[in-house]
């Protein structure tokens, strides 16, 4: 068989004819994920049409010009979207409970001709059209973050491991954020936990940390790492670094994904992080990145420089990706999304199911959703590039690999897990009401059905489970 573009298949190769092949050739489709955006794509908004690319990769600029009110976002996109649009999104910020703040890098990114659809939109700008009611089971704080901390800001779930959140603050303001509970300003109806970078609040989070001598990995999240200045990154890295029950460093940051422009220019950030990260390969200790791509658009030419520049110095970076409806819940783009991070070195760690949270229903997919997609990346690309899809426990459980469940009822939309390792008890996610079949939706729609329908599921795990451990 002929390839449909020759150009991808040499016959010869170093003067030796290439023996034949047993796979046929790959399409040029299959190869989309090495095609990363580049030029000065953001002149397309007129508001920007007269930003140079020394001024748009200033990671200052890019701080300054971030969109984090509705007027602003007016004057940024006027002109660019239709007058409908713009109604949708101006009821969208009332309704939101979460605060707004928008990179001009992910601003630039949206396809303005179809606003309503895109991925980048959906993550970031509310539109009022599309929001769903909330899930009857669902609570603030879902994951028990709160509960299960010795002092505030700090998470101790895990036997080894735990979430330090030095700050609330991040560079943009995702809509689906977990943390909604303590994260930006309060909004509306919502307020929020406050975790200000305050040293006395930090210094009992260390001395939690120091106590324990189980512990050995030290997620450092809150808000976002991108926020901390860099004597902040120091101290706490050095600090950290100093204790000796502590092996493994994480610094959380989204900043790689949506605002690429700071790792290729705020060199005192990026060494504050690079200072820490030598240190603890000097004395035996790993220390590197996680970051948060969701779709494969957000990786550009900028990203793939900051990724470089990130590999020359030795420090590793993992992604965590969120499951989002109409954002990286196709075949198609969960697998273009994979091998593009895989193709600028970073590691897909994990793929989420979307945290029960508040007031985004609409990004919301089934289990079975990210079961079908787990099984379809697999084997596209290398094992330790392949992400493991987990659904971390409403009630403190923790992340569970989404196959490993108990018991799944299509449907209600129940699913029942186990944490052996991390606490008693039962478990339990449930996909969005509106992806269940009317029979399904009806048992939901009377409220002295959800009992019921939760003690069937956990009673149908519950004999699974004797069966599986006897
Ligand atoms: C996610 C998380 C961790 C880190 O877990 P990994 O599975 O090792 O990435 C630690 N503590 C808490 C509370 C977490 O939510
Ligand atoms: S960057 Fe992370 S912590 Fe901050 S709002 Fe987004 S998801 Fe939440």
């Amino acid at each position: 068989m002929t390839s449909p573009d020759m150009d991808l298949q040499r016959l010869d190769y170093a003067g030796v004819q290439v023996p034949a092949a047993i796979r046929p050739a790959a399409d040029t489709a299959d190869l989309r994920h090495r095609e990363l955006r580049d030029g000065e794509w953001w002149r397309e908004i007129p508001a920007w049409s007269d930003v140079d690319a020394a001024t748009f990769v200033d990671h200052r600029w890019q701080a300054k010009h971030s969109v984090t009110s509705l007027k602003r976002l007016l004057r940024t996109i006027e002109g660019v979207v239709s007058d409908e649009f713009f109604a949708d999104v101006e009821r969208g910020f009332r309704l939101a409970p979460m605060s707004v703040r928008v990179s001009p890098y992910v601003l630039s990114l949206i396809d303005w001709s179809s606003p309503w659809d895109d991925p980048l939109r959906r993550q970031f700008i509310p539109v009022a059209s599309k929001l769903l009611p909330d899930h009857p089971k669902l609570d603030f704080d879902s994951l028990h973050e709160q509960a299960d901390a010795p002092t505030p800001g700090l998470t101790h779930r895990y036997a080894d491991k735990a979430l330090f959140l030095p700050l609330d603050t991040c560079p943009v303001y995702c809509r689906f954020c977990t943390r909604s509970y303590a994260i930006g300003l309060d909004t509306e109806g919502v307020e929020k936990v406050a975790l200000r970078p305050n040293k006395d609040r930090w210094r009992a989070a260390f001395a939690y940390v120091a106590s324990r001598p189980e512990l050995e990995d030290i997620v450092i999240s809150g808000g976002d790492a991108y926020n901390l200045r860099p004597d902040w990154i120091r101290e706490i890295g050095h600090t950290l670094l100093d204790m000796a029950n502590i092996r493994r460093l994480r610094y959380a940051t989204k900043g790689i994904a949506i605002m690429p422009q700071k790792v290729i220019t705020d060199d005192d950030w990026l060494d504050a992080i690079t200072e820490v990260t030598e240190r603890g390969r000097r004395i035996g200790k790993e220390v590197v990145i996680h970051t948060h791509f969701n779709t494969a658009r957000e990786i550009t030419e900028h990203s793939r420089l900051a990724a470089d520049r990130l590999m020359e110095r030795g420090i590793t970076v993992r992604n965590q990706s969120v499951l989002i409806k109409g954002v990286n819940d196709t075949v198609d783009e969960m697998t273009l999304l994979v091998k593009r991070l895989s193709y600028i070195n970073v590691h897909p760690y994990y793929v989420y199911m979307h945290d029960m949270v508040k007031g985004v229903e609409d990004l919301r997919t089934t289990l079975a959703t990210g079961i079908h997609l787990e099984k379809t990346v697999r084997g596209t690309t290398a094992g330790f590039n392949t992400p493991t899809f987990v659904c971390d426990a409403p009630g403190g459980g923790g992340k569970r690999a989404i196959h490993s469940f108990e018991h799944y009822e299509r449907e209600t939309g129940v699913s029942v897990f186990s944490a052996p390792s991390v606490k008693p008890g039962w478990f339990l996610y449930f996909d969005p009401l509106h992806t269940l079949p009317a029979s399904g939706r009806e048992r939901w729609a009377d409220s002295t059905q959800h009992e019921v329908i939760v003690s069937e599921a956990i009673e149908a795990a519950e004999s699974r489970s004797e069966y599986l451990h006897p």
